[in-house]
This record gives C-alpha cells, structure tokens and sequence, in this order.
C-alpha cells in the first residue's frame, strides 16, 4: 500500500465493524496511514476492533446517500460490508445475502462520482461452479472456473454479480478496481457464536464449552470427511494490500492451498486444547460443497507471494481469543 498512497490519502474501509475490515483497518493504522475511515452498520458498542483516532461511522450502506457520505474525499475504498456468516446463515439467508448488492452498486457510483482513484471489492470462493466442488479430492479452483456460472445460491450469486459490476465500471466509467476472492478466513475478533460464524471459529467454541462444562460430546454437521482450506487473516490482510496496489484488474484468488476434512479441523483443535472430543455427526445440517481448496497458480505468478500461515499455527491465537470471550462470559459480536 505504501507504493501506492500517500500517508495523508483517505483511505475508507467498510465493514470495518467487522472480522476482516477491523484487521484491515488496524493494520492501516499500524502502516502509519493518517487519514482511516471506517464504516459499519452496527452500533459502535459491537465493532470487533475500534480505533479513536479513526474516523468511525455508522452508516447503512444499502442507502446510496449513505455511500456517497462514506466516499467523499475518499482516495483508496476498501468495500468489504456485506450481509454474511458461515453457511449456516448463508443456506437460510438467501435474499439478505443477495441484498448486499445494493452496497456494492451504491458505492461503486459513490467511489466513481467521488473520483475515488482505487476500489477494491471482496468477493468469495462462493462464486465458484457448484459442479467443480462435487469431490472431497478438491484439485483447487481456478480463477477461470467461475464459469458457466453456477455459484453457491443467494450470496454466492451477490457476489459473482458484484464482480462484473466492478469491471463494468472500469471498462464504461474508467474506475480502477480489485476483485478480490477470499476462501474461508479465520482468525481473532471475528464471530464465533450465535449463527453467523464459520466452521473454525464454531469448532473452537464447541471444543472450549465441552471443556469447560467437562461434557465432551460435539456435534459436526454433515459426515466430518468434506474439505476446505482455511487462511489465517494476517495473510488475508497482506494479500488484500498486495491486490489492492498490483496491476491486477481481474478477479484473483486469496486463500489457502493447505486442504483439510473438517475431521482434520477438529483433530488440530484437540489438539491446540488437549481434549479427545465425542464426535456425533448431523448429516441434515447445511454441508456446503463436498470439496473445497484454493488454487494458487495466478497469484503466485503475478504476485510471487500466497499466504503461507499453516492452519496449525493460526488456529492457536484463534482458540486463545475465543477462549478468553468464553470464559470472560462474553457474547459473541454479530454482523449484519
Ligand atoms: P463480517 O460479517 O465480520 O463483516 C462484514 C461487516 O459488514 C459487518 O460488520 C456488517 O455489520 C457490515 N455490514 C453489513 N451490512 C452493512 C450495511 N448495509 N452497511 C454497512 N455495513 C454493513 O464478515 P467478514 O468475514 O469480515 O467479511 C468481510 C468481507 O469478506 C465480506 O464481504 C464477505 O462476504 C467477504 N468474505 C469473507 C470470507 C470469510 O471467510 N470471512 C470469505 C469470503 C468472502
């Protein structure tokens, strides 16, 4: 980022409220940018992270006003808000996932009539080909194989739109924009209870409460033996300053390439805790994709860098932080 903006740049995150814009933010800070605005809907009391010296702002961003307030003076935008959660909330949630289309349509106009020099849009392995994820033996999915589209239904649908909106604003308006793909992040100060947290964060909890409670039975859902990669979110927050500041003007991957079962998930969780749980698996609750990792041809080559924080390593600080909002009797902080 620092090859790109100037320390005295406004730089606006949204979503920022959020797990992954409120790392982004603080490491923004942490670079030494002067001018952070951070944008969410949520009331300030439920931001995972905030900063004072931030220009923090609540604002619906669904409301094109709302957009136009978020970007004005803005030089770099940083769009991540959106209706979201684990595939719990995505399978029972379809229209208000799909409803964040109005945030990025609203300030993709914001960002172009604000003369925003850089827009990057955080889209999802969720855009790829149902079809491409039928095998847990996941050979990775390629950039290219978004296409025929057949994206995960509601939000998956949001975000594969949002995308060629962002590179119809490039080609038709000359707004420069990042597309960014992100599979599963994990990590600190995200949500890790009350329906919108994903696979990580709930493996965590569970393992932590059976602990606790000394009662060590878990439930899984689906059969324990469908795979995913998980990226930890200090190298989900290089990779989105990386893209933000390349030449990079099609949507690119960021994400693992370590595949596990969710089985292999839980192993390194008991591990981390040194607890054997009970393990019961739901085969009626939502699954997702059958096989799911990330291929990283494009980023290596165009980047010379992918993430590389093994999952074995990022699940300790992840743990350690739920942990500690478990045992301090606190709530988990939702989205949306
Ligand atoms: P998050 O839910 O923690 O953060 C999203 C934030 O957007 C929330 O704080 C929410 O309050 C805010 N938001 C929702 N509607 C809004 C509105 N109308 N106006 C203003 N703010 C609004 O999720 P996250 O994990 O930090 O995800 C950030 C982005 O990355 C999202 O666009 C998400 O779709 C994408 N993504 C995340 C993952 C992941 O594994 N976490 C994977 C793929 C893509």
């Amino acid at each position: 980022m620092d090859k790109l903006a100037n320390k005295d740049d406004l730089i606006v995150v949204t979503g920022g409220g959020g797990f992954i814009g409120g790392h982004l933010v603080a490491r923004l800070r942490n670079m030494g940018f002067q001018r952070l605005r951070s944008v969410d809907v949520k009331p300030f009391d439920q931001w995972f992270q905030k900063f004072p010296e931030v220009d923090n702002r609540q604002l619906d961003l669904q409301e094109k006003e709302a957009c136009y307030e978020a970007c004005n003076g803005a030089a770099y935008v940083f769009n991540l808000a959106a209706d979201m959660g684990g595939i719990g909330f995505i399978e029972m949630n379809k229209a208000a996932c799909m409803l964040s289309v109005l945030i990025n349509t609203h300030m993709l106009l914001a960002a172009r009539d604000s003369g925003v020099k850089r827009y990057l849009y955080t889209s999802s392995a969720c855009v790829y080909a149902h079809d491409k994820q039928t095998d847990v033996h996941n050979p990775g999915l390629k950039e290219s194989d978004a296409y025929p589209a057949q994206p995960e239904d509601g939000y998956g649908w949001e975000k594969l739109f949002s995308e060629r909106m962002c590179r119809h604003f490039t080609e038709d308006y000359g707004l420069q924009t990042r597309v960014v793909r992100f599979h599963n992040v994990y990590g600190p100060y995200g949500c890790w209870d009350g329906g919108r947290e994903k696979a990580p964060a709930a493996m965590c909890r569970k393992v932590i409460k059976g602990w606790l409670a000394n009662d060590h039975r878990m439930e899984i859902w689906g059969d324990g033996e469908q795979t995913r990669s998980f990226m930890y979110v200090d190298d989900c927050v290089d990779g989105t300053l990386r893209i933000m500041t390349s030449d990079l003007t099609e949507p690119i991957n960021l994400g693992s390439e370590q595949m596990v079962t969710i089985n292999e998930l839980v192993d390194i969780i008991e591990n981390i805790a040194g607890v054997k749980m009970q393990r019961s698996y739901n085969l009626n609750a939502p699954k997702g994709v059958r096989g799911r990792n990330s291929e990283n041809t494009m980023i290596r080559a165009k980047l010379g860098w992918e993430p590389s924080i093994r999952l074995e390593e990022g699940l300790k600080p992840t743990f350690e932080w739920i942990k500690g909002e478990i045992v301090a009797g606190r709530q988990s902080l939702h989205g949306g």
